[in-house]
């Protein structure tokens, strides 16, 4: 007997079509996510639905349709009155991600707006906001119009997002977090994009990281999500492309809130590791693309003027950019080359893991981070070590912490009679 037609928004009938692979109209879809918000769609429903979603996926219609619902379930910033192109980056996250940090007042100080909603880390990957809140009296929550005044000022701004902006993408991504729903192209795609998109931003950027420290481990998934992203924004008006880059092994060689904050002021200073300085910049050439602006950012960086964006949007959100940040952790332990020979690996999930337990980063999203904790790679795959060398030096306040940080770190690093194969952290450009 044929199935009967889903002609009434009914969350079972909804939930039983998508279970069955039929297609959900933008009309459904739109009534699924306001009814979830307004208590008529049980969590145990939607629940059900995002399974659904996980094992059917979603096609491009229902996507574009389920990312507009969630943009419409809150407000959208207008950010049309700095007079300046705005344009932003995402990151998918990844190990010693500090690139937020250099790439706005980067890009700002190139002639764009550059107004970042960031978030907190929560698991192996670190946070925009916990590393600037390692900055004493930096201030991650702004109201809109400070924030439009910080933009105005320093022409880039790094705080948190308000709750008024995609709440259904809120209370989605907790009910995924705990139903093992978050693993979906669609419904990353959508939960990233609705978030920037409502953000107000003409242009942005996409760094899908891939690898082992990566959330996408393998590179034909990372480029599915990438092309995913890329679409949606085209088809929301926003001018959007993606780099793919590797997260294999940290980025940079601080891991860590004041240890990666520390470790960008040294980039903006023109004292950055290699691979942060080629992603960074790769990111702020494709900003700049996008924005429209013929500028060089190699030079910004050389000559201090991406330094000087950087003092001034600190020091609007309360920020003394002046404070040394070698916060000391109270312990330091060193974990050694157990022989001679090239450095070929240095696993980015095992350090992020290794950051987390001593104290970098939060099992629960209401748990505090600990600004000094976290782990220096002192040499990086690619070197030459000595046996008894330092690879790592770990940093806590409790000394009880090394012990777990030390097992996350069993295998994680590969020494070998060759150097490993070089090759350039950024893989490729996804574009539509
Ligand atoms: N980051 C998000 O904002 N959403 C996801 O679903 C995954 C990562």
């Amino acid at each position: 007997m044929a199935e009967p037609q889903v002609t009434v928004p009914d969350a079972v009938d909804l939930i039983r079509a998508k279970r069955d692979g039929r297609p959900l109209t933008a009309a459904q879809i739109g009534w699924l996510i306001e009814a979830y918000l307004g208590g008529e769609v049980a969590d145990e429903q939607m629940s059900a639905l995002l399974m659904a979603i996980y094992f059917q996926g979603l096609d491009q219609a229902e996507l574009r349709a389920w990312t507009a619902a969630m943009i419409d379930s809150g407000e959208r910033l207008e950010l049309a009155g700095t007079g300046r192109p705005t344009v932003d980056k995402h990151s998918t996250g990844g190990v010693g991600d500090k690139v937020s940090l250099i790439l706005a007042p980067l890009v700002a100080s190139c002639g764009a707006a550059v107004p970042q909603l960031s978030g907190r880390g929560l698991g192996h990957t670190g946070g925009t906001l916990d590393k600037l809140e390692a900055i004493p009296g930096w201030r991650a929550l702004l109201s809109p119009a400070e924030m439009a005044a910080v933009l105005r000022q320093a022409g880039c701004v790094i705080c948190a997002a308000g709750p008024g902006l995609a709440p259904a993408d809120r209370r989605l991504y907790a009910l995924r977090d705990v139903t093992g729903t978050v693993e979906s192209i669609p419904l990353i795609a959508s939960s990233i994009m609705s978030k920037k998109i409502a953000e107000g931003t003409a242009a942005l950027v996409l760094d899908v990281k891939v690898g082992r420290g990566a959330f996408m481990r393998d590179e034909a998934g990372a480029r599915l999500l990438a092309h995913t992203m890329v679409t949606l924004g085209a088809e929301h008006g926003v001018a959007t492309s993606a780099l793919l880059t590797r997260m294999d092994t940290p980025l940079g060689r601080a891991v860590g809130n004041a240890l990666e904050v520390e470790e960008a002021v040294a980039t903006l200073s023109g004292d950055g590791p290699a691979d942060l300085v080629e992603v960074t910049l790769a990111l702020a050439r494709e900003m700049l693309r996008l924005a429209g602006l013929d500028a060089d950012p190699a030079a910004a960086l050389a000559d201090g003027r991406a330094l000087a964006s950087y003092r001034t949007m600190i020091s609007a959100q309360g920020g003394d950019p002046d404070v040394p940040m070698a916060i000391s952790a109270r312990s330091r332990q060193a974990l050694n080359a157990p022989a001679a020979g090239w450095l070929r690996k240095l696993d980015a999930y095992a350090v992020g893991v290794a950051a987390w337990r001593l104290g970098a980063g939060r099992a629960l999203k209401e748990h505090p981070v600990n600004p000094a904790a976290g782990v220096l790679c002192l040499a990086k795959p690619g070197e030459w070590v000595e046996r008894g060398q330092p690879v790592l030096e770990l940093r806590a306040d409790d000394q009880s912490r090394f012990a777990r940080a030390e097992e996350a770190l069993a295998g994680a690093i590969e020494i070998g009679p060759g150097p490993p194969p070089a090759c350039s952290p950024v893989i490729d450009r996804i574009d539509l």
